[in-house]
């Protein structure tokens, strides 16, 4: 056995995760030794194709046999010569040439016996264990019978009993061992999903840094590539070591991938890459020769390619590598790889979505910017020629104007008012939904604010037979923002409900302290809003379906300005109404 390849078989004992099955292994050699009566007993593992001794009891001077490690075809003359006892194979001295034999079980040259059924030096007793399926995972075999002779008919049921148990142990054993792989994968999968699905990482080039590191730590690989796929033969790819050093990606690394991905996807397998190995898939075999290039050129010996997809869609390609010195990739991770590729093609799918989205939303955004600054614009370049317009109609007012020209002159001055209300609630809507306008926030008394515009209303209120109720606290409630916007906010909501209550109703404005926060309300008991008009109520340039509410004059405007405002105040407005029975505002505004 070379040195190397004693590495390996002492790394797989140590790497064996299941301490606890090799203590039950050594248990059962143990117990063989003295329930049966033999000096030197072991059990060996198949691992890798090698026979691994996992456990020995016996003389000391024999302890090397707990490192010692053979390829399982050790085993060859014996099978084929060797006397079948149930799970044992008895090879008697006499029946063969020792030098036949080498290594694993043969421990000792001592005396034998001279009694017809003595214990030669030279014989074999060893116990083949199986899995389900009938495959070699371990091998049982005792030696120096402390009677001299071979065993007898009650010793082999004995010893047959105890390679059945042996047997058990083993299989269990891979089993778990096989588990605890598997869990380590899945968990190191899930946590690449969770990363790969966080809000804030959800984009494609956070997806590739987030999962290395799960991938090399999960798989043990020396490093990781990801590659995704377009249509042009290119696509975002990243290659690092296990330290985390970007590996350069040559063109024809690229184009690899781009050949090789989607007929791995399309078989549903992944692909094995190193010196020796037999492809698992005929399709990949005319890219082998190139894939075994490429990873010599870059210093490794073995790869594990994985396919990356979703439906019939080949996204990307994973590929996890190793060097020399790391164990060759197991059944269990290969399929644990396979099952990745599953999983990483879907959080790929939903970040590819996520970011069209968010393009989408930055498209839309740009659009919603140009149109507030058309909007913005235009306000502007019509307040001019209107400022114009309302002072000549006043200055017209002051002349003696023919009785007949009056009610034109009157009428045109109510149009220039309704669109100076227009253009300045326009202009006021573009300022405060304007990013570029941050807000200045100074302590602000929301109650005096409330007070002088309840003040300005009363004698509109009044003039309409209207109750306007205010319940302030007269020491005051002091919230950060700024006054001239909060001065709108509530003159909007306390118009709109003198404007939209009848005769003989009561409009009733409160503010109260409720934590850290100040509730401001406008209660009337007006027209009410239908459910489905509440719905949009929000939104610029929103009218009601209801025909009592349309004969008064409005813009639309006057709500859209007050939901701009508490959002930048980071307070939040709701209304609680019902069409004929009367309207709650409700805003919510922080105190500090
Ligand atoms: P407007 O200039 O039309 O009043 P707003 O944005 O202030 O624009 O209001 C939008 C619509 O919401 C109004 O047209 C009206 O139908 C409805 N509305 C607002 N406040 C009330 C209220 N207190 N009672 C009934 N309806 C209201």
């Amino acid at each position: 056995m070379s040195d190397s390849e004693a590495t390996r078989a002492e790394e797989a004992r140590a790497g064996w995760s299941d301490s606890a099955a090799r203590a039950v292994l050594q248990l059962m050699v143990e117990s063989v030794a003295e329930m049966i009566g033999f000096e030197v007993a072991t059990l060996s593992v198949v691992l890798d194709g090698n026979l691994v001794t996992m456990a020995y009891t016996g003389p000391d001077e024999f302890s090397d046999y707990l490192t010692s490690t053979d390829p399982v075809s050790v085993l060859d003359p014996v099978l084929a010569h060797a006397e079948t006892w149930g799970r044992f194979r008895f090879l008697a001295a006499e029946d063969y040439d020792a030098s036949m034999l080498e290594g694993h079980w043969m421990v000792v040259a001592e005396e034998q016996g001279d009694t017809p059924d003595a214990w030669h030096p030279m014989d074999v007793l060893v116990g083949l264990l199986t899995d389900d399926e009938g495959r070699l995972i371990g091998a049982m075999s005792v030696d120096r019978p402390v009677s001299g002779r071979r065993p007898d008919a009650a010793q082999r049921r004995l010893l047959e009993r105890y390679a059945a148990q042996a047997e058990r142990a083993v299989v269990t054993a891979f089993e778990r061992e096989a588990l605890v792989q598997q869990v380590a994968h899945a968990e190191a999968a899930r946590r690449l999903i969770r990363s790969a699905s966080m809000p804030d990482q959800a984009s494609l080039e956070a997806v590739l840094d987030h999962t290395h590191q799960p991938l090399v730590e999960g798989f043990g690989a020396s490093g990781s590539w990801i590659q995704l796929l377009d249509d042009k033969g290119g696509g975002l790819g990243k290659a690092r070591t296990r330290e985390g050093e970007v590996v350069e990606l040559s063109d024809r690394m690229v184009d690899l991938a781009h050949r090789l991905a989607p007929r791995l996807w399309e078989a549903q397998q992944v692909l094995v890459i190193a010196e020796g190995i037999e492809p698992s898939l005929p399709a990949a075999e005319p890219l082998l020769e190139e894939s075994l290039r490429q990873l010599t050129e870059l210093g490794l010996d073995s790869a594990l390619a994985v396919p990356l997809g979703a439906g019939s869609e080949c996204l990307g390609f994973l590929v996890l590598s190793r060097r020399a010195q790391d164990p060759p990739w197991s059944a269990v991770e290969t399929g644990s790889a396979l099952q990745i590729g599953y999983d990483l093609g879907a959080a790929l799918m939903t970040v590819r979505a996520l970011e069209r989205e968010r393009a989408l939303v930055h498209e839309l955004q740009q659009l919603d910017d140009y149109r507030s600054q058309l909007i913005a614009t235009l306000s502007h370049e019509l307040r001019t020629p209107l400022t114009v317009i309302s002072g000549n109609l006043e200055l017209l007012g002051d002349l003696e104007l023919d009785p007949a020209a009056q009610p034109y002159q009157a009428a045109m001055t109510r149009g220039t008012v309704r669109m100076k209300k227009v253009v300045d609630d326009l202009l006021l809507l573009a300022r405060v939904s304007d990013p570029q306008h941050p807000l200045a926030r100074v302590p602000v008394d929301l109650c005096a604010i409330a007070s002088s515009v309840v003040g300005l209303v009363g004698s509109t209120a009044e003039g309409k037979g209207l109750t306007l109720e205010a319940r302030l606290d007269p020491a005051g409630l002091v919230v950060q923002g700024d006054p001239a916007e909060l001065d709108r906010l509530v003159g909007n909501l306390v118009s709109n409900a003198v404007k939209y209550t009848p005769a003989g109703g009561t409009v009733t404005v409160t503010i109260e302290r409720r934590g850290r926060t100040a509730i401001l309300r406008v209660a009337d008991d007006g027209l009410g809003i239908s459910e489905e008009d509440q719905v949009g109520l929000f939104r610029p340039f929103f009218r009601t379906t209801n025909p009592d509410a349309l004969r008064e004059p409005g813009t639309g405007l006057g709500l859209a300005i007050v939901a701009t405002i508490v959002d930048r105040h980071d307070g939040e407005v709701a209304v609680h109404s019902r069409l004929g029975g009367g309207t709650t505002f409700t805003v919510a505004l922080p105190t500090d």
